[in-house]
């Protein structure tokens, strides 16, 4: 939890970032990813326990706020992209929320819900380099080729039953720099071959070597290059791209801010 705030100071004192405050997201947008039942009975703390446990946070009025404005943020981000070619959000990449119940620490998949807020925007691009599967996205777009959702991870990491996302890259434990860009690069190439209308980034940095629970070997320098592949494409197809943050647990937990704060800082100096 604390990344959260380092990062926002971290970031706020580069100078580089205008920020505005997440809004909370309108509950008749989060239903347009969400089943109606499990929206209610999250907002009113409802939930089963065995549900609460799965989401893995204790049921608050806070975590009600977080998650709400959390979508909401990545909603912003998306308007903000719409209007100047990109947008980031200091939370979000909330990939393991499934249509009727959430998981890993995921609630409502705001990824979900911001494409279903743009049904115009098709085909659109999901690009998940989160070490951990987007199971969630992919089961929510799985019947919807106008969504291409693509995750890259670990394949002996959580979740360990996969969803299909419509591509696929799973690596071995200890995968490094060299072969995770090799394997990147034509990935990418697939995604923009359908040229998207807008991408949105799940940039989690949990394939860090530092990472608790990522169990790759990326270093700082491999995992900046390969957010550099990811806005190159973007910036070549001319498309809005939506920064979202996803996973980090790296110890000292510090690697994990420096490397959130190197995407962001790349994605101003290389779209805008
Ligand atoms: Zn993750």
């Amino acid at each position: 939890m604390r990344k959260y705030r380092m990062l926002r100071e971290r970031l706020s004192s580069s100078g580089e970032f205008a920020f505005e405050l997440a809004p909370l997201a309108p509950r008749e947008t989060i239903e347009l990813a969400h089943d109606h039942d499990y929206v209610t009975a999250f907002l009113e703390g409802t939930l089963p326990a065995a549900m609460v446990r799965r989401i893995g946070f204790p049921w608050s009025r806070e975590l009600v706020l977080r998650t709400l404005a959390s979508v909401g943020g990545t909603l912003a981000a998306t308007a903000e992209a719409l209007r100047s070619g990109w947008g980031g959000t200091l939370a979000g990449g909330t990939h393991h929320a499934f249509r009727e119940y959430g998981s890993g620490f995921c609630v409502f998949n705001d990824i979900a819900v911001t494409l279903r807020a743009h049904p115009s925007l098709r085909p659109a691009a999901v690009i998940d380099l989160d070490v951990h599967q987007g199971d969630g996205t992919a089961a929510i777009f799985e019947g919807e080729p106008g969504v291409v959702t693509f995750s890259m991870h670990g394949r002996n990491n959580f979740p360990f039953r996969k969803q299909r996302s419509k591509i696929d890259i799973e690596l071995e434990d200890g995968t490094g720099d060299a072969e995770y860009l090799e394997r990147l690069g034509p990935a990418l190439e697939q995604v923009f071959a359908a040229r998207p209308a807008l991408v949105i980034y799940q940039a989690g940095v949990d394939p860090l070597a530092t990472d608790r629970l990522g169990r790759l070997r990326l270093t700082p320098e491999g995992l900046l290059r390969r957010d550099e592949l990811v806005f190159t494409a973007c910036r070549r197809a001319g498309i809005p791209v939506v920064v979202t943050l996803g996973g980090g647990y790296s110890e000292p937990v510090d690697a994990t801010v420096e490397a959130h704060a190197a995407t962001f800082l790349l994605a101003r100096r290389m779209l805008g």
